[in-house]
This record gives structure tokens, C-alpha cells and sequence, in this order.
């Protein structure tokens, strides 16, 4: 099948980069380093995939539209080390897959499928594969939620979560006009980057129930969120940033946060 050929297929949210510069720069901040691993999820037509295949030892890609299958196989000829699985991301045993391989460094590089963009990258984490670093293009109000900073409009607990493990950065914007079919929405590319050493927390199911709780009416105060938890506890923590339970969630950063959890 040719590539004027193929339907689009709206609900797998595909819409494939028509600008062969992006690939080109998405490479270029990646960094690719030797004997490296990177999990595509999505490679569509291939536009991203072909350019991985250049510079990484292995691509393993993960694609859930078989109807690609031809394309792909006529794209990637020229490449013996690029497996395309024909699955839904969501529900692959990544961890199965990996074992296969031996890598010394593993990234993920996407353009992602915007309507699991969340679902993809929590389980990036939930999976425990070890991703050293994340590039991906995502919508941008997206970006700007998972990079905002405390007391903006953008910052939730999606923020915090993220931000526990990486260091998220914005790289570079991506018009509309840079896809067929031509979608409602501007992108961005985004570097998540793992943390060094991680904050400690005492309990990270707490933990992250605690900030999806601070969270869950963003107008809401603290002491109105967290009506089932110690507030007394938590006035003590806010007492050292001269802050009090009047405060909403969206004014504590990741430190606060992980301090009022060990705290409880
Ligand atoms: N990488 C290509 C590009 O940049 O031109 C295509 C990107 S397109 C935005 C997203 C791709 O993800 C589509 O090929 C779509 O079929 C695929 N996809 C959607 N849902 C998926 C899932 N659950 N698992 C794996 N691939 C999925």
C-alpha cells in the first residue's frame, strides 16, 4: 500500500509528521548515545522510526494500527535493527519485551497518540523499566501542564507526579501545519529527564494520594481537601514556609508536599 493510500484513522489519534525537519531536530536533542535502546510508541509511517534506526543500536516500536504493517516493512528495508510490534501499548508487558536485549541505555522517543498521552507516560513509570530519558511530542497545553511551575494556573497533581521523578523541560514547539491530517492543536517537544536521586518519602502511595487529594477541587483550600487527614500535622509543615491551611495546593511545591507527607 502506498502512503496516499492509507486512511487515517482518527480514534488511534494519528496524525503523522509531513515535516521531515522535526525527526530531524527531535534526533538532534536526543542524543543518542551507543549501544542505547529507544522505545518508540507509534511510529506510524515511520517518519521518526527511520531516524532512530540511524543512530540507536535497537528500536523496538509499538504500534497498534497492523493496517501500517506495509508501509512500515517498505519504510524500514534498509534496517535490520528496528522490531515493530503490533499491539496496544497500554497493555504490552514492556518489561517481557525488554528482556531480549542488552542495552546500556534506554530512552523513550515518541510522537504520542494525544488522547493516552497520560496513560503512556504513567506507565513508563508504574512499569519500572529504567528510562534514562524521555523525548516526546505531546499537545501543547499538555506540555504545559506536565512542565507548569507552583502558583500557575497549569500546576496540579499531574505536575507533581511527574516532577517527583524527572526534570521536565520544553524544548521546542511544533505547529499544526507540520502533520496530515492537519490537527486542532499545536505540539511541543518535551525532555523528561530522571532525577538523580529521588526525594524520600515514607510512603509513596500516600504520597501521591495526599497530592491527588490537595488537588481535588483546584479552588478548594487545603483544609477543605484534606478534611481527612491530620490537619493539625500538616499546619506544622505549612507554619515553616509562613504558609497555613488557607493555602490551595497549587501555591506548594514538590518539597512541601513530600515534607508534609513524612510528616503525617
Ligand atoms: N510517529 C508517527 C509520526 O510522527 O508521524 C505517528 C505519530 S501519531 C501522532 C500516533 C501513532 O500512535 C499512530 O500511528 C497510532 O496508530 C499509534 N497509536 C495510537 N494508539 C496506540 C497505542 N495504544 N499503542 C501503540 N500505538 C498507538
Amino acid at each position: 500500500m502506498d502512503q496516499k493510500d492509507f486512511k487515517f484513522k482518527k480514534k488511534y489519534g494519528q496524525n503523522f509528521l509531513k515535516d521531515n525537519t522535526i525527526p530531524q531536530k527531535i534526533i538532534e536533542i536526543s542524543k543518542i548515545m551507543e549501544d542505547s535502546l529507544v522505545i518508540e510508541i507509534g511510529p506510524g509511517a515511520g517518519a521518526l522510526t527511520k531516524l532512530l534506526a540511524k543512530k540507536a543500536k535497537q528500536v523496538i516500536a509499538y504500534e497498534i494500527d497492523d493496517s501500517l504493517e506495509e508501509i512500515l516493512d517498505h519504510e524500514l528495508l534498509d534496517f535490520d535493527n528496528v522490531h515493530v510490534v503490533y499491539d496496544d501499548f497500554l497493555k504490552r508487558n514492556v518489561q517481557n519485551d525488554l528482556h531480549r536485549y542488552t542495552y546500556s541505555h534506554l530512552y523513550v522517543i515518541a510522537n504520542l497518540p494525544y488522547y493516552i498521552t497520560t496513560p503512556i507516560i504513567t506507565k513508563l513509570i508504574e512499569d519500572s523499566l529504567n528510562v534514562e530519558k524521555i523525548i516526546v511530542m505531546v499537545q501543547k497545553e499538555v506540555a504545559d501542564r506536565f512542565s507548569a511551575k507552583p502558583k500557575t494556573k497549569d500546576y496540579g497533581s499531574i505536575t507533581v507526579f511527574l516532577n517527583y521523578y524527572f526534570d521536565i523541560k520544553k524544548e521546542f514547539s511544533v505547529s499544526r501545519n507540520c502533520f496530515v491530517p492537519k490537527p486542532n492543536v499545536d505540539s511541543c517537544v518535551l525532555s523528561f529527564t530522571k532525577k538523580d536521586s529521588l526525594l524520600t518519602v515514607t510512603n509513596s502511595d500516600v504520597f501521591f494520594q495526599l497530592v491527588r487529594d490537595s488537588f481535588q477541587f483546584k479552588r478548594k483550600t487545603l483544609r477543605n481537601n484534606l478534611k481527612k487527614y491530620d490537619l493539625q500535622k500538616i499546619e506544622e509543615v505549612l507554619g515553616k514556609y509562613d504558609l497555613d491551611l488557607n493555602v490551595r495546593a497549587e501555591e506548594l511545591s514538590l518539597e512541601i508536599f513530600v515534607e508534609i507527607c513524612n510528616h503525617l
